[in-house]
């Protein structure tokens, strides 16, 4: 009988492999599954989806769950088969290599090609970044994971507010780069570090901020090492190393924008699951209708790029057609990470509270996303969505935030019970439906956070404005 206990003897060390431990004295490790090397992240071809499919029927219950980094992840495979279902998976040219653990995992791209605005090809940028790092020991045992976003605009729909390295594409043909961002316990918003970068210091840019990182040792996280040394510091000493290993470091590919014409179909899966059959439904409308490729990104929507001509899908449900465009926040949806089920730190059922609030948040028809998680580490990305949701603490109490946005984090609005979140979103909903205001921040920003705090008091029992022990968990900022 597999212990919990065990989880540090046997799994903790493969995590850089992809996976990691399902809750409870059982043998399930979860897999995340990014795209194999030299493939574009964001593209997930039909016969892919076919073998994760098979994969989750073979070894687990029949359902995956799309990720918050354009990933996919298989629950409840006995970690003792892992190595079986690694090596079907890349038979089909995926790995979950990479995708968890301190490693650099999968630099997340807007997706650029279906995008007018993109200034350059984020996916071909996000390939050639990610590749480098794959499969190197000395990146595969960081001190912390890595988290790196790649926008093709300003737009900055890939948030680079909440990762340690936000690339961020100019009309001018250079890069911003935000640094040390992380959202979740002590949650930074990146800061601006380079401006005006030009494409080929890319790379050494990051492999410098890898490098300083590793040599830190510091366990918290890379925002942990700007918050002690400074940003100068640091700006300093990454470019540097930057300078040295340039000459070494392969040149980018070509990034010029390459737009593909199309017609978007947009299936929503609130809370982010998905059965292996609705996958093979995607898998074969992305083969009739499109490209034969289904897009994935941040927010747990399936994007089904087809021809123009096409006006009506058969057989697929409930789904939207859009034009292509930016991707963020598209709602409304409600983004939710695996929590309790599964989850070893997870302290609420995110799936069922997720699906209670999405009713509400439907209702309203607004471009509204909702992000729960199930902990402090909020995989649910609650600190950059419009209204967030992460619960903390031995007595768990619910944080709510609201106002997040790919460039900015949420204000923190209180606490409440986990049995009044459901009632919390509503009466923010209801607030914000009779404001007449447009947009979530606007709204947080005119009627003040006070106000809203006023009104959360009248209609939730539990709530409670912040006090020292949220700004303990959830400063410094
Ligand atoms: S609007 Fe969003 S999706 Fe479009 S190019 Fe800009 S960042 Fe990418
Ligand atoms: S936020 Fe917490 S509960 Fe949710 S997936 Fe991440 S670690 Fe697990």
């Amino acid at each position: 009988m597999f212990k919990y206990s065990d989880v540090h003897k046997v799994i903790y060390p493969r995590r850089h492999e992809g996976i990691y431990k399902n809750r409870g004295d059982n043998p399930w490790v979860s897999v995340r599954i990014r795209q194999g090397v030299g493939r574009d992240p964001s593209k997930w071809f039909s016969n892919q989806l076919r073998v994760i499919a098979e994969v989750s029927r073979t070894y687990s219950d029949g359902r995956v769950m799309l990720g918050t980094r354009g990933d996919v992840e298989v629950f409840k495979v006995d970690f003792r088969l892992f190595n079986e279902v690694a090596a079907r998976l890349k038979e089909a040219g995926l790995d979950p290599r990479d995708s968890c653990g301190n490693s650099v995992r999968n630099p997340i791209p807007c997706i650029s090609q279906f995008c007018p605005y993109a200034n350059i090809n984020a996916e071909a940028l996000s390939t050639f970044i990610g590749d480098y790092f794959r499969y190197r020991g000395e990146y595969e045992s960081l001190p912390h994971r890595i988290k790196i976003s790649v926008s093709a605009c300003e737009k900055a729909c890939a948030v680079p507010t909440a990762q340690d390295i936000g690339i961020v594409a100019k009309p001018n043909g250079k890069f911003n780069i935000y640094l040390g961002g992380g959202i979740g316990e002590h949650a930074f918003s990146a800061k601006l570090a380079f401006t005006n970068v030009d494409a080929e210091d890319l790379l050494p840019i990051c492999v410098g901020i890898a490098e300083v990182f590793r040599r830190s040792g510091e366990r918290r996280g890379f925002k942990w090492v700007i918050k002690l040394r400074g940003l100068d510091k640091v700006k300093e000493d990454v470019m540097a190393i930057a300078r040295e290993v340039k000459p070494k470091l392969p040149k980018p590919p070509n990034l010029n924008p390459s737009f593909i014409k199309s017609r978007i179909i947009n299936i929503k899966y609130p809370t982010g699951w998905v059965t292996a059959d609705e996958l093979v439904k995607l898998a074969n409308v992305a083969e009739r209708y499109g490209f034969g490729y289904v897009l994935l990104f941040n927010n747990q929507n399936a994007y089904i790029p087809v021809h123009e001509e096409v006006k009506e899908i058969k057989g697929l449900g409930n789904y939207e057609v859009r034009d292509p465009g930016p991707i963020y926040p598209e709602g409304p949806i409600t983004v939710a990470c695996i929590g309790s089920e599964l989850c070893p730190p997870g302290l609420i059922d995110t799936t069922s509270l997720g699906r209670k609030i999405h009713v509400h948040l439907n209702e309203l028809k607004e471009p509204i996303r909702i992000g729960i998680s199930g902990c402090t580490h909020d995989c649910g990305m609650s600190w950059v969505s419009d209204i967030g949701l992460e619960p903390f603490g031995f007595k768990t109490r619910i944080l709510v935030t609201i106002g997040g946005e790919p460039g900015q984090l949420g204000f923190i609005v209180g606490t409440v019970d986990p049995n009044d979140a459901e009632l919390t979103v509503k009466a923010i909903l209801g607030m914000y439906s009779k404001s007449g205001i447009h947009g979530i921040r606007e709204f947080a920003v005119k009627i003040g956070i006070d106000a809203i705090r006023g009104e959360l008091k009248k209609q939730v029992p539990s709530f409670q404005p912040p006090d020292n022990s949220v700004i303990n968990i959830f400063g410094p900022e």
